[in-house]
Order: structure tokens, then C-alpha cells, then sequence
């Protein structure tokens, strides 16, 4: 099966694309729904502009009912009190189907939202499957505490579940993005109002169903199509849900946290944006790594990625050299079919998106940067939204394309004289998801790590990436932490009990 996916050839995938008819509809209580008010939308492909389904349009009638069946299940606590090991053989389970539905789900990804089809096959699906069986395995390994209150008295400090989460997820990595939450979330043993982005709804309605058919119960897994200004803002500030966890960006963060404020004060956790820094010192002998690494960091997933190393940070003695061979990898990752596996660069995923990176192109050249490669909009007899892989340099740290996050594959180079100039100029955005510093040096290496205001450093290296260590921002890219133990704090409550032994 595996071979056969990873053989398929451009023919193949369109063909297979061809037969694909995604389902729109909501999931709430176990059942497919069309939205209350009969509403819908329609879901394009930004590879071709083709509409791939009709999706249910969800609004505060909707979001009602899903929470209302999410609390219903949270309270009949057929998820939550059930052992760990048998919570964890369902998602175990869970995984199982995921990985079984490889092909489906990497095809669905791939239309949805215009990333390679290689891509979607060896990192979403794989990604999300490592992710749903890392937090299955925890389900049983993780213990409680007993506090050290003397031989009177047993003060037992125990996790609870929250109760109902609502899960609100950005349309870069729609499935991934959605198995950082709803894993955590469901093996501490919640229930589930999950909102994907209307951008990318076609995944998250399909995982919905596998995780039904694994043994999820009925209603503790909701999912709810719609925009944000309607389903997603409904949810956040609904009465009863107990907890938001959103991905997305720092405007919306900000909405969704005075949502939480102006209801019920749910707690809130915000993975946001980031306009992170790839710092290169000159001492770093191995510049094609570093290229390479810099192209990766900004290129992948067409750029549209929180971490992209969008800021590029050279030494003034390296600069052209490095930039040179950041071009010339640059040049062989122009924008191609998505469904053809030699493809490594994709589409960005609507008109939106890719009028909103050409204008930030516009405005790097208008501002003064020079434009070193790319900048164009390709492919458009396709139909769909491709734009060239693109290089700015003599950026200053004024400039909006050196301090908003553009989301696109879109570089901007800044030079710097030495580490506290380029430790100044990293830290002075309003963002602090990661950064990188190349060093042969200990002690800059050390020095940087340090300094930077970052929730992710990289040392020698970008795209360390591990289910094991916490993922999350400083500063306007948010707090509360994705993936890892520490994902545990979102979903549980924290509760003192004392025992009288006097
Ligand atoms: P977005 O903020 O536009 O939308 C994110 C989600 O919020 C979508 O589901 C959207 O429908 C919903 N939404 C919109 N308005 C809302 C409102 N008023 N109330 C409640 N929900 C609302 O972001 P996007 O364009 O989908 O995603 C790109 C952003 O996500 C970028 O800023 C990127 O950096 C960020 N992101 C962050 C991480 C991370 O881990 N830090 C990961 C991926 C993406």
C-alpha cells in the first residue's frame, strides 16, 4: 500500500483527484449535519480553481448544539472516566485508521489547501499520525503527585480534565495543526468542539469520521465548519465551553481572548504568528548548509509556515556569498503542479493569500529593498495561485516586510556588523515564535540562545522538529505550549485535595 502511494505518478494523482468527492457536512453527536440554517460554502482548489465541495456553512445555532453534545458526553463522562489503557487503545486505534487513510488524507490536504502532494504524504499524514499515537502512549505513563505535608494530613494534587474544549485551526498545516489539539485534548479526556479554518475545512470533517470509527464515543468529537466571524467567534464565546486552544493569527488571537474575557473567562491558549530571525555569523565555515537550511526555512509549505525563517540576518562579510547560493537552490523550487510528486513548491491556498503576498512584495520594493530573485505571480493559465520563490535584500528593520508576518515564500535580508547588532534587530519585532543563530563560536552560540526572545531556538540548524518538545510563542506569538507533556497544562485543571489523617 505504502509503495504504491509513494509510486503514484502526476497521471495517477489527478486521476484519483478527479474521482475525490469530499463530504461538507458538520459533525456533532456522532452524525454528519448539514448546518442548522441550510447554509454553505464553497471550497475551492487553489491548484486549479475547481470548487471540491459544498461545506456547511456553521453559525452560533450550530455551535450551540455541538456544545451542547460535547457537554452532554463530558458529563456522562463515557470518554473521560474510561480506564486510561482502554482510552488509549482507541486512539491508538485512531492513529491506526489515519495512517491507513495515508493516500486519502494527503490528497484531500493537497487539494484543500495547494501543498505538494510529497509533502502531504511525508510530513501532514505521518506528522498527525506520530502525534495522535505519542499522546496515546502518555495516556498511562503519566502519574499524579502526593504534596509533602507532613504525617497529619494527604494532600493529593491531581490532573482533571477541563471539560469541553473548543479547538480554533489555521488552514498552513490543517491537519497537523488540528492533531496537536486534539490529541492532547482527548487523551486527557475532554470532549471536542473542533473549528478548522474555512480555508481548509476537507481533513478535519474526515478525521472527525476516523475518530468515530475508532470507538471515539459520539459527542465527545465535534466538528464544525464555518467562518470565524460567525462559527469561530460563537465558540469563543460560548457560555459553556470551558477552554479555547487556537492556532492562528495574533489579530484573531486578540479577538478570541476578548471573546473568553467577555463570557465566561474560559481559559485561552494562542499558538500565533511569527516573523522569525535566522541569524549567520560569519564564523560558519559550511555556507551551502546554511543556504540550504535558509531556502527550507522560508520556502517549505510555501512559506506559509508560523515558524518561516522570514528574517535572514547575515553578517555583512558573508552576505553576498550566501545570498548567491540561496538563489541558486532558490531557482530550483519554482511553483509546480502540487499533484505532481517532483513538485516542492505548491500553491499558496486562495486568492486572499496571494493577493496579500504580492502586496507585501509591492511593498518591500516601494519601501527601498532590493528585489534579488523572484516576486512574480506563475502558473496563472492553471487557474490556480502560485508565486515564485522570492528574495529581498538591503531590508532595514523598519520595513514591513522586515517586521509583519507576510506568510508567503518571501525572504528578507537584513545585514548586521555583530552579534549584539543582530541580537538587537531579532528581538526588536513584536513577535517571539523562533529564531536560529549559525555559529562556530560556543560562547556566541550560548550568548544568543540566551538573548533571543524566542518560545524555539536553533542552533546550527532550522527545521529541528520532535512530537517530544514543546512548541509555542513569546511576546504577541502567544503562550501556552503545543505538543509535549507540557500540552497537558491546557487540558487539565489542577486539583488540591486534603485528607485529614489527625
Ligand atoms: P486566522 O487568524 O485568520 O484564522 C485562524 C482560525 O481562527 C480560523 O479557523 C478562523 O476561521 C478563525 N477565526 C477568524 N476570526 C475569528 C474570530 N473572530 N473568532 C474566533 N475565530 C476566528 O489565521 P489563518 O490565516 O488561518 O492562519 C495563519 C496564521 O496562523 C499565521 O499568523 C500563522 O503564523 C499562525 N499559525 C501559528 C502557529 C503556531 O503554532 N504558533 C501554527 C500555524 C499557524
Amino acid at each position: 500500500m505504502k509503495t504504491e502511494v509513494h509510486d503514484a505518478d502526476r497521471q495517477t494523482w489527478h486521476a484519483r483527484a478527479r474521482a475525490v468527492h469530499p463530504g461538507g457536512l458538520a459533525l456533532i453527536n456522532g452524525a454528519l449535519v448539514p448546518s442548522r440554517a441550510g447554509q454553505s460554502f464553497d471550497c475551492i482548489s487553489p491548484i486549479d480553481g475547481r470548487k471540491l465541495a459544498s461545506v456547511a456553512a456553521c453559525d452560533r445555532e450550530d455551535v450551540d448544539l455541538a456544545v451542547a453534545a460535547a457537554r452532554a458526553s463530558f458529563e456522562r463522562r463515557d470518554w473521560a472516566d474510561q480506564a486510561p489503557s482502554a482510552r488509549k487503545r482507541v486512539l491508538l486505534r485512531f492513529a491506526e485508521c489515519v495512517e491507513t487513510a495515508t493516500e486519502e488524507l494527503a490528497l484531500l490536504e493537497t487539494l484543500d489547501v495547494g501543498k505538494p502532494i510529497r509533502d502531504s504524504l511525508s510530513v501532514d499524514v505521518p506528522a498527525t499520525v506520530r502525534c495522535l499515537r505519542w499522546y496515546a502512549e502518555a495516556i498511562d505513563k503519566r502519574y499524579d503527585e502526593v504534596a509533602p505535608t507532613g504525617s497529619e494530613t494527604l494532600a493529593l494534587i491531581t490532573r482533571e480534565p477541563v471539560g469541553v474544549v473548543g479547538a480554533i485551526v489555521p488552514w498552513n498545516f490543517p491537519m497537523l495543526m488540528a492533531a496537536w489539539k486534539i490529541a492532547p485534548v482527548l487523551a486527557a479526556g475532554n470532549s471536542l468542539v473542533l473549528k478548522p479554518s474555512e480555508k481548509s475545512p476537507l481533513s478535519a470533517i474526515r478525521l472527525g469520521q476516523l475518530a468515530l470509527e475508532a470507538g471515539v464515543p459520539p459527542g465527545v468529537f465535534q466538528v464544525l465548519p464555518g467562518y470565524g466571524h460567525t462559527a469561530g467567534a460563537a465558540l469563543a464565546s460560548h457560555m459553556d465551553v470551558d477552554c479555547i486552544a487556537f492556532t492562528g493569527s495574533t489579530a484573531t488571537g486578540k479577538a478570541v481572548m476578548r471573546s473568553a474575557a467577555q463570557s465566561n473567562l474560559k481559559r485561552v491558549s494562542l499558538e500565533c504568528g511569527g516573523k522569525s530571525p535566522n541569524i549567520v555569523m560569519a564564523d560558519f565555515d559550511d555556507l551551502e548548509r546554511v543556504a540550504r537550511a535558509a531556502a527550507y526555512a522560508i520556502f517549505f509549505n510555501q512559506g506559509e509556515m508560523c515558524s518561516a525563517g522570514s528574517r535572514l540576518l547575515v553578517q555583512e562579510s558573508i552576505r553576498e556569498r550566501l545570498l548567491e547560493q540561496i538563489g541558486r537552490i532558490a531557482r530550483t523550487m519554482a511553483p509546480g503542479d502540487p499533484l505532481d510528486p517532483a513538485t516542492t513548491l505548491g500553491a499558496m491556498v486562495d486568492e486572499t493569500q496571494t493577493r496579500r503576498v504580492l502586496e507585501y512584495i509591492d511593498s518591500g520594493t516601494r519601501e527601498g529593498a532590493r528585489l534579488a530573485l523572484g516576486g512574480g505571480r506563475v502558473r496563472i493559465e492553471s487557474g490556480g495561485c502560485y508565486i515564485e520563490p522570492t528574495v529581498f535584500d538591503a531590508v532595514t528593520p523598519r520595513m514591513r516586510i522586515a517586521r509583519e508576518e507576510i506568510f508567503g515564500p518571501v525572504l528578507s535580508t537584513i545585514s548586521f556588523r555583530d552579534l549584539d547588532e543582530a541580537l538587537q534587530i531579532a528581538n526588536d519585532v513584536s513577535y517571539g515564535l523562533a529564531a536560529a543563530v549559525w555559529t562556530r563560536d560556543l560562547k556566541s552560540a550560548h550568548r544568543a540562545a540566551r538573548a533571543l526572545r524566542a518560545g524555539v531556538v536553533y542552533v546550527n540548524c532550522y527545521d529541528a522538529d520532535d512530537i517530544t518538545v514543546p512548541f509555542g510563542g513569546y511576546k504577541q506569538s502567544g503562550f501556552g505550549r503545543d505538543k509535549s507533556l507540557h500540552a497537558f497544562d491546557k487540558y487539565t485543571e489542577l486539583k488540591t485535595t486534603w485528607i485529614d489523617l489527625s
